[in-house]
C-alpha cells in the first residue's frame, strides 16, 4: 500500500485559544478518543466579528471555554461540516447564545447501524438555520468563507474555504492523522474519492481538520490518501480474481496484519469500495445490490 504522510504532532491544551495563523484561532475540546484523535478543535476566523466552525460536543466545560475564547467580539456565522455528535451539538446553543445563524447542509444522514459504530455517534437532530450552497461566500471584515460540498464521509459533509489564506477546514473529509471512515449506507465511497479530487483540484496551501494538526503539503498528501483507497479497491479485485465472493471472506486475508477485533469495521470498509464497484458496474452481486452478506464477482 502507498504510505500516507499522516501528521500527528499536535500541542494540546484543552480550552485554551490559540492563534494558529493570522486568520484562525483554534480550541480544542476534551473529547479525546478512538474516532477523534486529540479532541475536536474548534476553529474561529476573523478578529471582532468571527466566524465559527465546527463548535463541537455539547460539554459544559467547553462552551464555557468557546464562550471565554469570544468575550467581546461578535459571531456572525456558525458553520458545521456534518451532523456527527463529536461536531454539531453545540452549533445552535453557542449561535442561540451569538444570535446568529447556523449553517450547514440540509442534507440528512441516514443513522450508522448500530453494530457498526465506528463514529463519535450520529448527531441525528442536526438541522442548519440556514442551508448552505456549494460555492455559496460568507464575508466578514478580512475573511471570506466558501462553502464546499463534499459528501461521504456522511452525505451531508461540507468543507469551507477561507479564501484569503487559501486554506480549507475539511472537517472529516480529510484528517491528517488517519484515514476517514467511510461507512454505508450514508457513508459512499464513490461521493468520497469524487470529493477528494474536487478538493485536490482547488490546492489549497493548508488543509485544517477538524481532529488532528492542520496539513501544510495537501498536494501529496492527498494524492496518497486517493492512492490508498485505489489500492484497497484493487485488492479487492484481486481478491474476487482469486475465487473469494464474499467480503467476509476477503477480509481476514486482507487485514491479516490488523487485530480480528477491527475486522467487522473492516468489513464496513469494504463494503463501502464493493458498493461504488458495483455501482460503477465493475463487479455484479448475486442480490443486485450491495451488503455484507452478499456474493460478488467480476462484472461481464
Ligand atoms: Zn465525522
Amino acid at each position: 500500500m502507498a504510505p500516507i504522510p499522516f501528521v500527528r504532532e499536535i500541542d494540546v491544551a484543552y480550552g485554551a485559544v490559540v492563534q494558529v495563523s493570522p486568520l484562525i484561532r483554534r480550541v480544542i475540546a476534551r473529547n479525546p478518543g478512538p474516532f477523534t484523535y486529540t479532541g475536536t478543535g474548534v476553529y474561529i476566523i476573523g478578529q471582532g466579528e468571527v466566524a465559527v466552525i465546527d463548535p463541537g460536543p455539547d460539554l459544559d466545560a467547553h462552551f464555557e471555554a468557546l464562550k471565554a475564547a469570544l468575550a467581546g467580539e461578535r459571531v456572525t456565522h456558525v458553520f458545521v461540516t456534518h451532523s456527527h455528535l463529536d461536531h454539531s451539538p453545540l452549533a445552535h446553543p453557542l449561535a442561540r447564545w451569538a444570535g446568529c445563524e447556523v449553517h450547514g447542509s440540509a442534507g440528512i444522514a441516514m443513522e450508522t447501524p448500530s453494530d457498526v459504530r465506528m463514529e463519535a455517534g450520529d448527531d441525528l437532530r442536526f438541522r442548519p438555520d440556514a442551508p448552505i450552497r456549494d460555492g455559496a461566500r460568507y464575508e466578514g471584515p478580512g475573511w471570506t468563507i466558501e462553502a464546499i460540498e463534499t459528501p461521504g464521509h456522511t452525505s451531508n459533509h461540507v468543507c469551507y474555504a477561507l479564501l484569503e489564506e487559501n486554506a480549507l477546514f475539511s472537517g472529516d473529509h480529510v484528517m491528517g492523522w488517519s484515514t476517514t471512515v467511510i461507512s454505508p449506507p450514508d457513508g459512499d465511497m464513490d461521493d468520497y474519492l469524487a470529493s477528494l479530487e474536487k478538493v485536490r483540484a482547488r490546492e489549497f496551501s493548508t488543509l485544517w481538520p477538524t481532529h488532528g494538526p492542520p496539513v501544510t503539503e495537501p498536494a501529496p498528501f492527498l494524492d496518497a490518501y486517493i492512492a490508498h483507497r485505489l489500492d484497497r479497491e484493487a485488492q479487492i479485485l484481486a481478491q474476487l480474481d482469486a475465487g473469494q465472493t464474499k467480503i467476509t471472506q476477503m477480509v481476514p486475508v486482507m487485514y491479516a496484519a490488523v487485530d480480528s477485533r477491527l475486522h467487522p469495521a473492516a468489513c464496513h470498509s469494504v463494503l463501502a469500495h464493493m458498493a461504488r464497484l458495483v455501482k460503477r458496474g465493475v463487479v455484479d452481486s448475486d442480490t443486485g445490490a450491495a451488503s455484507l452478506e452478499a456474493a460478488y464477482r467480476r462484472a461481464g
